[in-house]
């Protein structure tokens, strides 16, 4: 069954929240959600949707003119200032994320965060950290899939804050309320930019309606 919804607005930002309705995030997140959508397609979609999430995140980024050559002419034209993006993934489901902001953002350089949810208490633990140096020098984008109950993207941007990277912000593709109000109350000043904000979550953290566990969907260990 379909009906007709016309967005008129590609991005929607509120506060420190960006949230990216454009038509064709919106058409790849809901064949993420069906249950019956294969791994490699899962995964294929999670890299399309990365790379268009990218673009809007990256929109703010500053230019500085460079003199060039072009077999006809000499012109002034525009080149990212400053020395470049750390894409930091949130180990394992943010991989899938990252790929996709690599393709659109080839130089970027990258840095791996491990945390594991405690099962009782969902409390984010770590089990590896490495960033590249000279963090200060960069801008830090932080990927996971999922932002839940906020707890693993909260601790992920205590560590990170402690490498003092030039700016920060948090990318998913999914959000719910609580997780969105958990970083904003840690991390009032991390922009959060995510294709969809869902209902809430269940008695087990994951979110509703949601699209399941993504790591699990993403590498076929369902
Ligand atoms: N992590 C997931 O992969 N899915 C959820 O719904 C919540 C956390």
């Amino acid at each position: 069954m379909t009906s007709t919804l016309t967005p008129d607005l590609t991005v929607s930002a509120t506060g420190g929240l960006t949230v990216i309705t454009h038509p064709l995030v919106q058409h790849k997140l809901t064949i993420m959600r069906k249950k019956t959508t294969s791994t490699a397609k899962f995964r294929r979609l999670a890299g399309e949707i990365a790379m268009l999430l990218a673009y809007e995140v990256t929109r703010d980024m500053e230019v500085v003119l460079e003199t060039i050559e072009t077999p006809l002419a000499t012109m002034q034209a525009p080149v990212l200032k400053g020395n470049g993006i750390v894409l930091i993934s949130i180990l394992r489901a943010g991989n899938g994320i990252l790929d996709g902001m690599l393709r659109l953002i080839p130089s970027a350089l990258v840095g791996h965060i491990g945390l594991y949810r405690e099962p009782k208490t969902h409390v984010a633990i770590e089990y590896y950290f490495k960033m590249p140096p000279n963090m200060p020098l960069h801008d830090a984008i932080v990927v996971d899939p999922m932002l839940a109950t906020g707890h693993s993207a909260v601790a992920a941007l205590d560590r990170i804050k402690e490498k003092k990277p030039r700016s920060l912000k948090y990318v998913c593709l999914l959000a719910s309320p609580e997780g969105i109000a958990f970083v904003q109350e840690h991390h009032p000043d991390v922009q959060i930019y995510t294709a969809a904000v869902d209902q809430g979550l269940n008695e087990k953290a994951y979110i509703i309606p949601g699209l399941g566990d993504a790591g699990d969907r993403m590498f076929g260990t369902l």
